[in-house]
């Protein structure tokens, strides 16, 4: 038996992968390994400094908005509100640096819109430009603890993740909570039964939401008596939610109909039916089943309108990585030039939009549409493509239309 051994674990040669020798003894490469990565956290976390010091070095909100120009289509209104919730944000981290005795309140958000509207991309994009871990949870899976389902301090779990489990990066990341409007509890009244899906997942929530100390679970899951948490300070985070609120129009309407008679006649020609969801404020939330401690600590409330024929086409040919503009880069690494004819985009909204698709069903179309060239051109001479109408036609019945009913 060999007589070299680590001098970290102890291990002999015989049981390691690889053995390097210094001046009084031996690491081996699991040690060498642990040591670099606690090198690395330990030299990341102590130079890890939010780069903003100076209000003149933050984005403007107009700059925000800009940026969001290039990837999101429409929705100005969130966009305006999104980029003024952000600079805030970051101000009120800037101030708290300082010591200041007036104390700027958290600007979460809580964004209201139909499915595939692009709320999800909204906040996505804002942490890219930011530069800043993002994370996104389902409020579906939430559960309060002790119950089947992850508890809500896995959301911190993944923002974790994100960072590379740098505590720092993840203490100033930003987590987007989808289908808020799914914890909501049944009915306007507490329930006298215990709702286990709503209510108590919103209790849950609401300390993480308002900033404390969390004990969060390094991989997730259920929490461990012997698992080893990490301390983690929700105060800097940007929480934006979400949610469909399927029905929040009738209750908006109700509420806005139900104005004193002079309020109304004044008001009544001017309400716009199609997009109700912009008269939304927080009271129409706490009718729908939010609680209202948890529309407190999300003071910022905005709404994305549902994806009119327009913007459909806008958002396949004018994001900065639209989905034309993906396609005609993959064809162009064959050398192929692909164009698509404005009649073909029409039709391709169409029937996104017949098929109740929305802005999510645009890529399977565009997909089943080019799927047979991509895979029969590359190594052809083929040097050009020009897809019309009647070819998105005859291409979505062969590979697409058959196989998905209408929905009602
Ligand atoms: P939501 O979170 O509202 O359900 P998403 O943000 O996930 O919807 O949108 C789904 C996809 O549809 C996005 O990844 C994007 O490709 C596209 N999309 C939706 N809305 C827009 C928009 N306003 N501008 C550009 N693309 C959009």
């Amino acid at each position: 038996m060999s007589k070299n051994h680590c001098s970290f674990c102890g291990r002999p040669e015989a049981n390691v992968n690889m053995l390097i020798s210094g001046i009084e003894g031996y690491i081996c490469d699991d040690c060498a390994r642990q040591a670099y990565e606690i090198v690395r956290t330990e030299f990341e976390d102590k130079n890890f400094k939010y780069e903003i010091t100076d209000l003149d070095k933050l984005k403007k909100p107009k700059d925000i908005y800009k940026y969001l120009n290039q990837y999101v289509i429409g929705q100005d209104e969130a966009k305006k509100t999104l980029a003024v919730a952000v600079y805030n944000h970051y101000k009120r981290l800037l101030q708290q640096d300082k010591g200041d005795d007036v104390e700027i309140e958290k600007s979460n958000v809580i964004m209201i819109g139909e499915t595939g509207t692009g709320k999800t991309l909204m906040a996505r994009t804002i942490a890219k430009m930011l530069d800043v871990p993002f994370a996104i949870v389902d409020a579906t899976v939430l559960t309060q603890a002790g119950y089947v389902g992850e508890d809500v301090e896995t959301i911190l779990t993944r923002l974790l993740q994100a960072a590379d489990y740098n505590v720092k990066k993840a203490e100033h990341g930003i987590v987007f909570i989808d289908e808020i409007d799914k914890i909501a509890r049944k009915g306007d009244n507490p329930s006298i039964t215990r709702d286990v899906s709503g209510e108590g997942v919103q209790q849950a929530l609401l300390k993480l939401l308002e900033g404390t100390v969390v004990n969060v679970p390094p991989q997730g899951g259920r929490k461990h008596p012997n698992q080893e948490f990490i301390k983690v300070n929700t105060q800097n985070i940007l929480f934006i939610a979400g949610g469909a609120f399927a029905g929040i129009d009738k209750i908006i309407s109700r509420r806005i109909n139900m104005k004193p008679l002079g309020y109304q006649a004044q008001k009544q020609e001017q309400i716009d039916e199609e997009n109700i969801l912009r008269y939304a404020i927080p009271t129409d939330l706490r009718k729908y089943g939010l609680i209202p401690e948890i529309i407190g600590r999300l003071p910022v409330l905005t709404y994305l309108n549902s994806l009119d024929r327009e913007t459909l086409k806008r958002i396949l040919t004018e994001p900065k990585n639209a989905l034309i503009k993906q396609y005609k880069k993959l064809f162009e690494m064959d050398g192929i030039q692909l164009t698509i004819n404005d009649d073909a985009l029409d039709y391709i909204v169409d029937k996104s939009i017949e098929y109740k698709l929305g802005a999510r069903g645009l890529r399977s179309l565009v997909e089943a549409t080019l799927k047979d060239d991509m895979f029969a051109l590359p190594g052809t001479k083929r040097k050009k493509i020009v897809v019309d109408q009647k070819y998105v036609e005859q291409k979505l019945s062969q590979n697409l239309l058959t196989k998905i009913s209408k929905a009602s």
